[in-house]
């Protein structure tokens, strides 16, 4: 298994997110995906945590089953809002025993309902990446915000942050967003801050573009007139794929070509459309 700060140090890395399935069903789908995507030889693969620790058992399950059964370096995601340390601790042991390396470091999202409110010895995702690198043996991830986390004030404040959590972690991994020049932009200004850590596009390709729509504005990333265009009026779901991929095709072969030091693949536990990017830009398949 390998750190991720070892792989980026030794070149780029091609990674995909994956969540943690619900039921037997989407587990069987997850175990076929994965195996699809196995032969693509990605550098890691990384699998989200549900805010507050609902999916607390079911990422560590998955985690550490991909270190045990596959040939894949995994990272576990972790937020942080609404957990105390001596939670965070327990998580940690879990993964330190079953050989985990690497963390995403994350705050999460603060719960809306004021019911489901838990103690928390955190307030920001900066506080979790202090702990891990106390605790030792991790190689941390935390998340960038190109066209700014929705929450921040304003874009100043959002790069001093996030330089400031950077300047502790080893490297981050972004939302994803629809334009090169947003990569480029938050890479020039972590860099103007004296940041120069490796941070890795996220690319979530279109398949479905009301989910990839109503996500994007969650998340606070623009879905650009353009691809909008591009999209408008085509019903069929097959084409609206092909779009997206052709789209998300572009947008990879742009940040490879400025210098990005990987892509990270939001796969939505499915292959298809990572596999087809992955042809048209002519990665090395096993
Ligand atoms: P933070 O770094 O804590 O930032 C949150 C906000 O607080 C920002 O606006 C920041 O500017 C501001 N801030 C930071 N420090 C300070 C300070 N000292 N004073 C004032 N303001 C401050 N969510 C999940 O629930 N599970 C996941 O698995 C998950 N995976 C993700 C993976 C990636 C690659 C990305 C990009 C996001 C992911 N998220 C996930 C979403 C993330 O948890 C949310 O966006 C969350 O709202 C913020 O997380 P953060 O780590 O950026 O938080």
């Amino acid at each position: 298994m390998a750190r991720i700060t070892d792989l980026l140090a030794a070149g780029r890395t091609f990674s995909f997110e994956f969540f943690p399935p619900k039921t037997d069903a989407a587990q069987l789908s997850l175990g076929r995906t994965i195996a699809e995507l196995e032969g693509l030889n990605p550098g890691f693969v990384s699998v989200t945590y549900g805010a507050g620790g609902s999916t607390r058992e079911r990422t560590r399950d998955l985690v550490l089953w991909m270190r045990r059964e596959t040939h894949i370096s995994p990272m576990a995601h972790l937020t942080c809002v609404g957990h105390t340390r001596a939670e965070i601790d327990s998580i940690l042991d879990a993964y330190r025993s079953g050989g985990i390396e690497n963390i995403l470091a994350l705050g999460g999202d603060p719960p809306t309902d004021p019911a489901d409110v838990r103690p928390s010895d955190y307030n920001y995702a900066l506080d979790l990446v202090e702990h891990l690198r106390d605790s030792g043996g991790f190689s941390i991830g935390v998340a960038a915000h190109p066209e700014m986390h929705p929450r921040s004030a304003n874009r100043a404040d959002d790069r001093r942050f996030l330089a400031d959590k950077l300047r502790v972690a080893d490297f981050a991994i972004t939302q994803f967003f629809f334009e090169a020049e947003h990569w480029q932009r938050l890479v020039d200004e972590l860099a103007a801050l004296g940041v120069n850590k490796p941070i890795i596009p996220g690319i979530m390709p279109v398949t479905n573009r009301g989910q990839v729509q109503r996500m994007a504005e969650l998340s606070g990333a623009v879905f650009p007139a353009w691809l909008a265009k591009r999209l408008d009026g085509v019903d069929d779901p097959d084409e609206v794929r092909r779009i997206g991929v052709d789209a998300a095709t572009e947008l990879c072969a742009d940040l490879l070509a400025a210098g990005a030091p990987g892509l990270h693949f939001y796969t939505l536990n499915r292959s298809t459309a990572t596999r087809e990017i992955y042809a048209n830009l002519g990665l090395p398949v096993a």
